[in-house]
């Protein structure tokens, strides 16, 4: 058994001194982490506590008009704040289509967004290979189960959210479906809120070492390229302190629609998050996120695009639709997510038109 040492943080200041030293985790409700812990696949010898650290738990208007939420703020607190319910129906959505009761009254926002991928052969050291957990082993999962993993973004090339220009040029040396370098990680990013919050266009304040920044949601996880290791981009000693959301014209039209396996306590096979501003029947603006298909929440740029300042009509939305999945890259085990992107989106467009309820 390892020696573990707790640390509960009376301050930001002496969160981020603990965090500093080599060994350190930051631990919000552990749904995560303990996990990992327990499996052998995270073996941190400090445990952070941050849950304690006054002001990071609370919801608050901005300036402006929207909204912060502190870092340790609980998944279920979020998700029936009246002010989210009211304003960031699709977040609340989101929140409670995810894990169970229990479990989103210990998460932490800050924690959800660092959760790590369900991908199997990560969380099962039995697998040797694993570029995820040993860079440069390889990826047991692209000749294993697939049911679960991505089908856009292992390859950047394919990156859909890249200018038209680069995501439509003609792949170098192109290799068939399943068959993508070693080197590489088709594990998705496992989270609902997320795709909410990418959806949404909200900002992660972070501080460490170096101070405070402020990162787009777009920016904050990576694509796994060549450091499948790394899922986003928080540098070593720093932590999220709270997430922004903008003020959104999406509160009347927003849908969240999570498919899965089974109707709780599941991970998304695909979840498409929407978020409508209607003037009638034709869409003023439009936003599309889609979880379940890639390694960070993945924006359907072009989609979006397709449906702004048109009238809502069905071919125009399956052609939307069918923009999205021009990029796909499936394997045998998940190409059935090709047709349910499409007609996830479909409906969930459709949905969100109809009206929001949180
Ligand atoms: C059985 C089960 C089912 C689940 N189903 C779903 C589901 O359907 N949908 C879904 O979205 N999620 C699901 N989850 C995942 C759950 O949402 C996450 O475990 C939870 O959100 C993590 O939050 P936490 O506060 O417990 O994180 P922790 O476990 O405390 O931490 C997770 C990671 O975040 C880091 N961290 C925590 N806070 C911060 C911070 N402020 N700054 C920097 N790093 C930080 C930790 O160091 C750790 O690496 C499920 C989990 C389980 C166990």
């Amino acid at each position: 058994m390892d020696a573990i040492d707790y640390q509960r943080a009376a301050d930001l200041s002496s969160a981020l001194r603990a965090n500093a030293q080599s060994g350190s985790a930051v631990i919000g409700g552990g749904t995560n982490l303990l996990d990992l812990m327990k499996g052998g696949v995270a073996r941190p010898v400090r445990l952070i506590d941050i849950t304690h650290i006054a002001g990071l738990d609370q919801v608050s208007t901005l300036p402006g008009g929207g909204l912060r939420i502190g870092a340790t703020v609980r998944n279920s607190d979020l998700a029936n704040h009246p002010l989210v319910r009211d304003r960031y129906p699709l977040l609340s959505q989101a929140l409670l289509s995810g894990a169970s009761a229990q479990l989103r009254n210990m998460a932490t926002v800050g924690g959800n967004l660092m959760q790590r991928t369900r991908c199997h052969y990560f969380y099962d050291s039995v697998y040797a290979e694993c570029n995820k957990r040993r860079p440069g082993s390889g990826c047991a999962a692209q000749q294993g189960f697939t049911r679960m993993h991505a089908i856009f973004g292992a390859d950047a090339r394919l990156d859909a959210n890249a200018p038209v220009a680069t995501a439509q040029a003609p792949l170098a040396g192109t290799q068939a479906s399943g068959t993508l370098p070693v080197s590489q990680c088709i594990a998705v990013n496992p989270s609902d809120m997320n795709v909410a919050l990418a959806a949404l266009d909200a900002t992660i304040r972070v501080t460490g070492p170096r101070g405070e920044r402020v990162i787009a949601m777009s920016d904050f996880h990576r694509l796994p390229g060549t450091t499948p290791e790394r899922d986003n981009n928080l540098d070593p000693g720093e932590l999220i302190t709270s997430i922004d959301l903008p003020v959104s014209a999406f509160s009347a039209h927003a849908h969240y629609l999570k498919i899965r396996d089974r109707a709780s306590y599941a991970f998304a096979l695909v979840s498409v998050a929407v978020a409508l501003d209607m003037n009638g029947t034709t869409v003023r603006d439009a936003r599309i996120a889609l979880g379940g298909v890639a390694h960070k929440p993945w924006r359907a740029l072009e989609a979006e695009r397709m449906l702004v300042g048109h009238p809502l009509d069905p071919l125009a939305l399956e052609q939307a639709a069918a923009s999205i999945v021009r990029t796909a890259q499936p394997y045998p085990g998940n190409a059935f997510k090709v047709k349910l992107v499409q007609r996830g989106v479909v409906r969930a467009v459709r949905q969100a038109a109809e009206g929001a309820s949180a």
